[in-house]
């Protein structure tokens, strides 16, 4: 039930597992269950964390008048990682995909637009430069514009159809100085 592990890799798991010591594969079992009920969506950007504010929207040295808007938790990770970026993030969980039947009440694009009610100088669409997240980034500026508030799109530089997850720091970044104006 994995995702990207197949039969074969799954069997040789199972075996492996079974070749464990039992304590060893109930501490396992027993992070996971705990990890599933502990984890929930940050009261502010709404990614994963263990407590109400994650990390990044608790940190007060961070500026929270600059949102960087992403697909998952896991491209923010990828922008954590180069370390360079101080502003805050918000995680939609998913882009706008007319095809397969996500609009865009299916991603967290309500929880945006309420927290630019407060003193917020840019947005910046980090969306995946595939149809979906082109499609996100142009509903988000139509937003927006009406508030005033400026919203940039991160430079390509990213190739078309690529995940951020898997983009070197150094091509993310540059797409990052490289941003315009939607
Ligand atoms: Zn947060």
């Amino acid at each position: 039930m994995l995702p990207g592990i197949g039969t074969k890799t799954a069997q040789r798991l199972a075996f492996y597992l079974i070749s464990q010591p039992e304590e060893r594969v109930e501490k396992l079992a027993r992070s996971m269950t705990e990890a599933r009920k502990n984890v929930r969506y940050c009261k502010t950007c709404c990614t994963l964390t263990d407590s109400e504010e994650c990390p990044i929207c608790a940190d007060r040295k961070r500026d929270h008048s600059q949102i960087m808007v992403v697909e998952t938790p896991g491209d923010l990770a990828a922008y954590e990682k180069t370390g360079k970026y101080a502003g805050v993030y918000h995680v939609l969980h998913g882009a706008i995909s007319p095809m397969l039947g996500v609009g865009p009440d299916d991603i967290r694009l309500k929880e945006l637009m309420r927290r630019l009610e407060g003193d917020i100088k840019e947005v910046i669409v980090a969306t995946n430069s595939s149809l979906e997240g082109e499609t996100t980034a142009m509903y988000i500026s139509k937003l927006i514009k009406p508030v005033g508030i400026p919203v940039t799109r991160i430079a390509s530089g990213v190739p078309v159809g690529g995940d951020l997850e898997n983009i070197d720091e150094v091509t993310l970044l540059r797409a990052l100085d490289g941003r315009t104006q939607l």
